[in-house]
């Protein structure tokens, strides 16, 4: 859909279905060479929406051919043992991403946690070394949402150089490495934020719109430049006429007759998300892949010279 016209629906399952048609493809090249990716999730604590989300991404990563392991630990685990766990899991040369499903509970402090991932195996992209080269506009492991949007627009847009784009939240899951990756795509990059004065004149300015706030349909037509498209990153339950419904942050019945496309909710940007972990383990996978036969080979080579 490179030529949007008015009222496109970005179809987020089949864009996901795609990437994960070529996960699928990638995991069966690397198993070829004798690799099989392999992903950690590690949960802490009886959280009811944590304990979904991690099961869809088991049976995600089993789709795809990527061998997952999960660690289930109780709410009161102490940190040293998690940090322990952690330490196991970065040492194992036959696991390839570790993924500790977030929230944790609150006698844990999660930065000092995701500090503790091996950078190569931090397929959340939460790790200080990916986020500073994410920032420099180095090829890292970047976080799945931001990700997931990206592959939504290029496939909408096609070409993103010199577009506005207008990212509305500046969280370091969502805003932020959603701003450094339009950067990086050359797009002119405003964030709007909690303290931006008069956000909805600063949004008409996008030719690309990401709402990432978490508030009910905040984003409205008036918001919107007709022709923008406009990505919903927002998952927000209501209840209404009686029933409890999810919404994004945008007042998707207002802005889709205006905008060029959007993104609904759900069926968006949450199944891209998924789909770009899988697509993150297969990445870490290759590069460690990589990393070891060259190795391997440089250890080779000196054993050849000083023999
Ligand atoms: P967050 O609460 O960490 O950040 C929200 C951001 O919105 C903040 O930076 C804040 O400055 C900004 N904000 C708050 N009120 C505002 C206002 N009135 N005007 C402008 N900006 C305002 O949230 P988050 O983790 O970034 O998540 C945002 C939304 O995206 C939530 O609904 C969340 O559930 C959803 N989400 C969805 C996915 C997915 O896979 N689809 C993944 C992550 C988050």
């Amino acid at each position: 859909m490179n030529n949007p016209v008015h009222g496109d629906l970005i179809d987020g399952k089949a864009i996901s279905a795609l990437v994960l048609s070529e996960v699928g493809a990638a995991v069966s090249a690397l198993r070829e060479q004798g690799v099989h990716p392999a992903l950690a999730v590690v949960l802490v604590g009886d959280d009811p929406a944590s304990h979904v989300y991690v099961r869809n991404k088991v049976l995600r990563a089993e789709e795809t051919g990527i061998r997952s392991i999960e660690h289930r630990l109780p709410a009161e685990t102490a940190q040293s043992v998690l940090l322990d766990l952690i330490g196991q899991l970065n040492a194992d040369p036959a696991i390839n991403g570790i993924l500790v499903q977030l929230p944790l509970p609150a006698h844990i402090d999660e930065t000092r946690v995701l500090e503790a991932i091996n950078p190569a195996k931090d397929v959340d992209g939460f790790h200080s070394s990916n986020v500073g080269g994410l920032s420099q506009g180095r090829a890292v492991l970047t976080p799945c949402t931001p990700a997931g949007c990206m592959r939504l627009l290029e496939q909408t847009c096609g070409t993103l150089a010199g577009k506005h784009a207008v990212v509305i939240g500046r969280s370091n899951i969502v805003g932020k490495p959603m701003a450094a990756l339009l950067l990086q795509a050359d797009c002119t990059v405003t964030v709007v934020h909690s303290r931006s004065i008069d956000a909805p004149a600063l949004c008409r300015q996008g030719d690309i719109v990401i709402a990432a706030v978490g508030r009910p349909r905040m984003i409205n037509a008036s918001w919107l430049k007709p022709s923008a498209v406009v990505i919903d990153v927002g998952i927000n339950r209501i209840e209404e006429d009686g029933k409890s419904r999810l919404v994004g942050d945008v007042d998707f019945a207002s802005a889709l007759p205006l905008v060029s496309a959007i993104t609904p909710v759900p069926g968006g940007v949450g199944p891209m998300t998924i789909a770009m972990l899988m697509s993150n383990t297969v990445r870490a996978a290759r590069q460690q892949h990589i990393s070891h036969t060259q190795a391997v080979s440089a250890t080779e080579q000196a054993c050849l010279t000083t023999s």
